[in-house]
């Protein structure tokens, strides 16, 4: 039982303003696993003060980028030291299986914090220009101000960090608000800010629920939210920030499609990798490739190896090191997925394999790996997202119908396309209307480069240089002649 009684404001454990608390419970077990403090808008209160006090008057944001990257450097060799310890409290806490939590939930967030830290120092923050009428003018990337850091449970520590890395880089102090199924490792996420030795308030983290999160986004004390979770709250929470003209950007869902070209070889490793793209973290993903689109000539070859190798499968408790796919987040999240897979039967779909509940566990929110075919692009199942291990097969006749299918749905956050073409793929692939799209990979993003979402899969982009950009306003300094 991991209990904790306090909060992380201003660079130090304090006592929390009320007595509520959260519990959180295994997703395997059902069992009661930890406890925090269910914090309190006054709690809000203080930790965007000295997230203020930290812009305002301290020495993070006027340190030198060089300077602040060793702090990135700082906190991602902190969290590297708790590495086994947070990717298993993910695993209980969200289903994350054990094979996929410690590359997927904590490398991948160390990894994202090493990218700022190298990018830091060398990123245009300024850049000296002739004026129009030939006076000199700097152009600045200041920092935004005080940021707010909005998470949900799927990939709690990384998406964090996709918050953390570009704001530290700019100078932005942050208040993170972990989902209140997951604030476990945002505590051991504190623990690490805490031993990195920043200056006191530069990163505060505060569990909480939906109405002291919103505080956090309404407060005036705040100058740019960063949102990632589902398109329903990120609507809401961008015209929050709308109506106060708040900087924001939003990362959304999903509803991506594995595009199958007919030259496409199934070989064990390729076939993994497209499963993979679908079933990673047990489909707690908002990048999966839910909808898997193969021409009528090798839909049922297809269908055969996809159905072979997710039988295959082992679902169980996360914690075993040979399990493939683990419990879902929450019961409720285990009845809507049901509901998914309900609704696919109605509406003529069938499971070729999987489809419902796995009989050998006796507790835990588990759904079984499953496979539809017979889904047509209008289905629930293929329109909305489900966020559970749910693929669906469906049929297309030429590569411009595939790339239509693909494009047919409210969002448009990632893809993929898997071919022995890989110059033809990127051609499709660039017909694609989402953020992010992979030929023959399931990686659904790059730290490298760009991720975020078209339509309704958000707005803004983290990750890459592009990533600092939102951190930071431009100002102009007009200088005299001469
Ligand atoms: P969610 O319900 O939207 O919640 C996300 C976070 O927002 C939680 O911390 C939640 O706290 C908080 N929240 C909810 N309402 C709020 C409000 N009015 N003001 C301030 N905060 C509020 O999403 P989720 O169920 O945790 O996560 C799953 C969803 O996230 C999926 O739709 C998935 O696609 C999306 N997602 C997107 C990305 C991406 O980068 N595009 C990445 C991961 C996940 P409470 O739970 O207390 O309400
Ligand atoms: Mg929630």
């Amino acid at each position: 039982m991991q209990v904790r009684e306090q909060v992380f404001i201003g660079g130090e454990w304090v006592a929390p303003d009320g007595t509520g608390t959260i519990d959180v419970v295994s997703t395997h077990s059902e069992e009661v696993i930890g406890r925090v403090p269910d914090a309190s808008p006054a709690d809000m209160d203080r930790a965007v003060a000295a997230a203020r006090d930290a812009f305002d008057h301290g020495p993070w944001p006027r340190m030198t980028p060089a300077e602040r990257a060793e702090g990135i450097t700082r906190l991602s060799q902190a969290i590297q030291a708790r590495a086994g310890e947070i990717a298993d409290t993910i695993s209980l806490e969200n289903g994350s299986p054990k094979q996929w939590s410690l590359m997927g939930q904590v490398f991948s967030a160390t990894m994202v914090l090493d990218t700022y830290a190298a990018l830091a120092p060398g990123y245009g923050w300024e850049d000296d220009r002739t004026g129009a009428l030939g006076s000199p003018v700097k152009v600045r990337r200041a920092p935004v101000g005080v940021a707010a850091g909005i998470i949900p449970w799927n990939v709690p520590l990384f998406i964090a960090a996709l918050k953390l890395g570009p704001a530290m880089a700019a100078g932005c102090p942050i208040v993170l608000k972990p989902a209140p199924e997951t604030p476990l490792d945002g505590y051991l996420l504190a623990d690490a800010v805490a031993e990195a030795d920043l200056p006191p308030g530069v990163i505060n983290v505060v569990a909480a629920g939906r109405e002291t999160g919103e505080h956090l986004v309404r407060h005036p004390g705040i100058d740019k939210v960063s949102f990632t979770g589902s398109t329903a709250v990120g609507r809401h929470i961008g015209a929050i920030c709308g109506e106060q003209l708040k900087r924001c950007t939003l990362e959304l869902g999903g509803k991506s499609a594995a595009i199958v070209l007919d030259d496409w070889v199934i070989d064990e490793a390729s076939l993994g990798n497209l499963i993979m793209s679908g079933l990673m973290n047990n489909g707690q993903v908002c990048g999966a490739q839910s909808r898997i689109l193969v021409s009528a000539k090798r839909h049922d070859e297809v269908v055969d190896a996809l159905a072979a190798a997710v039988r295959a499968m082992k679902t169980g408790d996360p914690l075993e090191d040979d399990t493939h796919v683990g419990p879902l987040v929450a019961q409720r999240q285990q009845e809507r997925v049901k509901g998914f897979l309900d609704a696919g039967v109605s509406a003529g779909a069938s499971a070729v394999v999987g489809g419902g509940l796995p009989e050998h566990l006796e507790t835990g929110w588990y759904i079984e790996p499953t496979v539809f075919v017979n889904v047509t692009n209008d289905m629930k199942i293929a329109r909305e997202e489900i966020f559970g291990p749910v693929l669906s097969v469906i049929k297309y006749g030429t590569e411009e119908e595939a790339v239509a299918i693909a494009n047919d749905s409210d969002y448009g956050l990632c893809g993929s396309v898997w071919t022995s073409d890989a110059q033809h793929g990127a051609t499709i692939a660039a017909q694609v209307r989402t953020g992010v799209v992979a030929v023959n990979s399931s990686m659904i993003l790059d730290f490298n480069a760009p991720f975020g979402g078209f339509k309704a899969s958000g707005i803004g982009r983290e990750l890459g240089p592009e990533g600092i950009g939102p951190y930071t306003e431009y100002q102009t300094i007009i200088l005299p002649a001469g």
